[in-house]
């Protein structure tokens, strides 16, 4: 892939992944805690086709994410049903629209690139981040927006300068065909006029069977796009926000966190776990991909879960007097230096 050199202009700005995840519902209750019908009032709920009615509580997190997969929490929205006097349950819009002002004001002068998935393309998204003095990549699929992708497909049919495709891996095994258009012309529910770029990239991959795969990526964005930098925007931009995904949530569904686990029939100690779990999960990213770790084990330790053994299994063995503690740390510390 070419060097970004002085051609990235998300240099400067947080790439910021925002994603909503079930923390835990009705079947993990009656499953995991044993309370038949374990729900409170604050529940979202959904009809199931079954009949049934599922109570669940999702959480939408803010995650910076980085290219070599850290995702460490900077701020939590719990979507629940808090107003008695609601006509409508709470959902992930609302709920990003209230973390969005706490964003703002807890980091007023904080760069910031939102990274979203196209749930929270429209109107009132774009009037946030231009309020906020945001960047973002929204991600556009096929379904979203029929007159967006109308007006970028007859757009990018009169510019065909604003094309560029590039080739890199092994033997030259991946090839990106980028197209843009960057003042597509939108008028949301509200008659509201807006403008932003769009960017296309179709991937073809050769996988390790020799198979070649086509995946089709596409973002609104408000940077402007270049045939120098609409590469570097893709890869180092927009497809940052899967990371949320794999190195946030899936490591914390599967990598021993047990994130879906109902902790406590307790609201606020619910709540409590989470964040401590997120601490958790920072101090796990940390040793990780942290160099003394490496050191230590430079072929690593399989699986994610077992790090967390592993440190089980190192303090389990470990005896030191209390007395002996600050000498023991400080030799420890004294020696990976
Ligand atoms: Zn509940």
């Amino acid at each position: 892939m070419p060097d970004g050199g002085g051609t990235n202009p998300q240099k400067g700005t947080l790439p910021l992944s925002l994603a909503e995840k079930i923390l835990y519902d009705s079947h993990r209750w009656v499953r995991d805690v044993d309370v038949q019908g374990g729900h409170c009032e604050h529940c979202l709920t959904k009809k199931l086709r079954s009949g049934e009615t599922l109570y669940y509580h999702p959480v939408l997190e803010a995650k910076p994410v980085t290219a070599n997969g850290f995702a460490i929490s900077i701020m939590t929205e719990f979507i629940e049903n808090s107003d008695p006097e609601a006509t409508k349950q709470d959902c992930e819009l609302k709920a990003f629209y209230r973390l969005s002002e706490r964003l703002k004001a807890r980091f007023p002068r904080l760069p910031i690139c939102l990274l979203l998935d196209g749930l929270f393309a429209g109107g009132p998204s774009f009037e946030l981040c231009e309020k906020h003095g945001w960047k973002y990549f929204i991600v556009l699929t096929d379904d979203d927006m029929k007159s967006v992708q109308q007006r970028f497909e007859a757009l990018s049919q009169s510019a065909p300068e604003n094309r560029v495709e590039i080739e890199f891996g092994k033997k030259k095994s991946v090839k990106q065909s980028y197209r843009w258009v960057n003042e597509v012309n939108y008028i949301d529910s509200k008659d509201k006029k807006h403008k932003f770029p769009v960017l296309e990239c179709i991937e073809e991959k050769i996988d390790s069977e020799g198979e070649s795969k086509s995946t089709k990526f596409k973002w609104l964005t408000n940077f402007g796009i270049t045939v120098i930098n609409a590469d570097i925007l893709a890869n180092e931009g927009g497809r940052l926000r899967w990371k949320i995904e794999n190195e946030g949530f899936n490591n914390l569904k599967n990598g021993g966190f047990e994130m879906e686990h109902a902790y406590s029939q307790d609201k606020t100690a619910g709540k409590v776990f989470y964040y401590l779990m997120q601490i958790a999960h920072l101090i796990s990213q940390s040793v990780e991909k942290g160099s003394l770790f490496r050191k230590a084990f430079p072929k690593g330790v399989g699986s994610l879960k077992n790090i967390a053994f592993r440190h089980i299994g190192g303090l389990a063995q470990l005896t030191v007097e209390q007395s002996g503690l600050y000498e023991f740390v400080w030799r420890q510390v004294s020696n990976s230096l």
